[in-house]
């Protein structure tokens, strides 16, 4: 309901989705998007699309993407600013895993207050670590993602989420 009247106010819907690995943001970010007709900016899913083209950045990130670590922040900086430039983005977007440490979420408020503007809305889904874990190993069934199908490399996510992205809701 917040979110149809800043939509209804005429405010740009710029949002971010926080949460967990396996929270759920990539789900409710379909139902987000396709409601307010806003591009989705998944920097997981732009990255493993680079991986899979083996472009320069893909090499650069798949080593840190199978240990469970993070992508070095300058990498994600770049890759999120010239995403944002896209016409797509006009009217809003939708964060999906970004920002992902407190360096990323400050080079976010510098690059918005370059352009004079704003994130409206931080939505954060907190889901149990038990709950978290059963749904990443059935997710690794069928995802194709082998970062799924490691309980080891999961947890390793979860002590990254802990340590460098719980305090970016703060
Ligand atoms: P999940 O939220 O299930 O861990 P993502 O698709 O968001 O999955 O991310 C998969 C991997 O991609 C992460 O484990 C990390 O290595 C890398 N990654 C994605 N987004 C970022 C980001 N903003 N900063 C650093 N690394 C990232």
């Amino acid at each position: 309901q917040n979110l149809k009247s800043t939509i209804y106010r005429g405010a740009i819907l710029r949002i971010i989705l926080l949460g967990a690995p396996g929270a759920g943001k990539g789900t409710q970010a379909t139902f987000i998007k396709q409601h307010f007709n806003i591009p989705q900016i998944s920097t997981g899913d732009m990255l493993r699309a680079a991986v899979k083209a083996g472009t320069p950045l893909g090499l650069e990130a798949k080593s840190f993407m199978d240990s469970g670590g993070l992508v070095p922040d300058a990498v994600i900086i770049g890759m999120v600013n010239e995403r944002i430039k896209e016409a797509d983005c006009a009217n809003g977007f939708l964060f999906d895993g970004f920002p992902r440490t407190v360096a990323q979420a400050q080079a976010l408020d510098k690059l918005l207050t370059l352009k004079k503007t704003d994130i409206a809305i931080v939505l954060a889904l907190d889901v149990t670590e038990k709950e978290l874990i059963n749904r990443l190993l059935n997710r690794g069934k069928t995802s194709g993602r082998s970062d799924d199908t490691n309980e080891d490399v999961i947890k390793k996510r979860f002590t990254v989420y802990t340590n460098e992205t719980s305090p970016v809701a703060d």
